[in-house]
């Protein structure tokens, strides 16, 4: 079958010719439907040297997949073949504590897993057919549709995971600021409107992304510059923000975080742009707690699909054929999206 690899670090990707999986007791092959093309690739793709992870390609990308349940392992029960399922992406052991309460973003023993998940690592969706190790991984989808929901398994899961920890701030009057409107943000956006009565600000440096923010439930789009910190001040009388989302998280993000949030906030930093910002008494306001997530739970994820089911967050997707996937990246590179770029392997 054809799949989109990662052949060495530092490298383009490349479709190659590559086995079928067959899966092993316990696994499940499922047949891809969607794989969404996310930033943290580019960074896997253009920052990631030998030494950094402790696993190495090659491998397929894609980490934000579902599809249909293709064959199953011995000893796999509770699923029938056909079903459309999505893939929950980050793999833990499965046994520690935190993976025992579906949190395996956090899994205790990540430090000793020989991956960290599908296209990670491990081979992804971004090929006919993916391994998945384990049918814990799956969750059913019932009616959804299974291309638009591969990005809900990260874009979506990933801000409101982000947006979950700080929802006792955001109560209504409250002001939250979500930063870079992308496939995360424009989700991040839709969530809080659909969790919260909070004021929502969107920034972004391109007008289609602001377009978008607003399309999505925003209140305010403001252009990212040298003018948003006192745009958002104007927007809260003066008070700033009660939760800022950073889904780029470079230095100039993060300076208008931590510029535009009250006391008592939750600054929460979501994008892998490389940024950091100081922290001390100065420079961060009283009592703002300051925190990086990475991804989410399984009952999060499951939380995410019911929100979808009742048509409350909907991805704006753009469907590709795996052999466009390589220029998928170039043109995510370049800012050329709105919402999520979905690589459709079997369609
Ligand atoms: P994307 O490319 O779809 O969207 C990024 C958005 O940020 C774009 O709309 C872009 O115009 C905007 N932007 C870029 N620089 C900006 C700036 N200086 N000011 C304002 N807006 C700016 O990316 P995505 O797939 O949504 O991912 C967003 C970030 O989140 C990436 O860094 C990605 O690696 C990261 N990520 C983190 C996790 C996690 O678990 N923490 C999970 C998935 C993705
Ligand atoms: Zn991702
Ligand atoms: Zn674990």
């Amino acid at each position: 079958m054809k799949a989109m690899q990662l052949s060495a670090w530092q490298t383009p990707p490349e479709i190659r010719e590559v086995p079928e999986p067959e899966p092993g007791p316990g696994e499940v092959v499922i047949r891809v439907a969607g794989a969404g093309a996310c930033h943290s690739d580019l960074h896997l793709l253009h920052d990631f040297a030998p030494g950094m992870m402790p696993w190495n390609p090659p491998f397929t990308l894609g980490h934000e997949n579902a599809g249909w349940v293709h064959t199953l392992g011995a000893g796999v029960s509770g699923f029938s073949v056909g079903e459309p399922v999505a893939v929950y992406g980050p793999w833990g052991c499965g046994r520690c504590k935190r993976c025992q309460v579906g949190m395996e973003n956090y899994c205790e023993r990540a430090a000793d897993q020989p991956a960290a998940g599908g296209g990670l690592g491990y081979d992804g969706g971004m090929a006919e057919y993916m391994l998945v190790p384990a049918a814990r991984l799956l969750v059913p989808l019932g009616d959804l549709d299974p291309v638009e929901a591969a990005p809900l398994t990260d874009a979506a899961l990933t801000p409101y995971h982000a947006i979950k920890r700080s929802l006792p701030l955001l109560t209504p009057g409250a002001t939250a600021v979500a930063i870079g409107i992308g496939g995360l943000g424009h989700l991040g956006v839709q969530i809080l409107r659909a969790l919260t009565a909070a004021r929502i600000i969107a920034v972004d440096n391109r007008p289609e992304a602001l377009r978008l923010a607003e399309r999505s439930g925003a209140d305010h789009a403001v252009r990212a510059g040298d003018d948003a910190a006192g745009e958002i001040r104007d927007l809260t009388e003066g008070l700033g923000a009660d939760v800022v989302v950073d889904f780029v998280g470079v230095d100039a993000t993060l300076a208008l975080a931590t510029a535009v949030a009250r006391p008592r906030s939750d600054i929460t930093v979501v994008g892998i742009g490389g940024g950091t910002v100081p922290f001390g008494f100065f420079s961060v306001p009283y009592e703002a707690s300051l925190a990086t997530t990475y991804w989410g739970s399984r009952p999060e994820l499951m939380e995410v699909l019911e929100l979808a089911r009742h048509g409350r967050i909907k991805t704006e997707v753009h469907r590709f054929p795996l052999e466009e996937g390589p220029q998928v990246y170039e043109r995510l590179a370049a800012g050329e999206f709105t919402g999520r770029a979905v690589i459709t392997p079997n369609s």
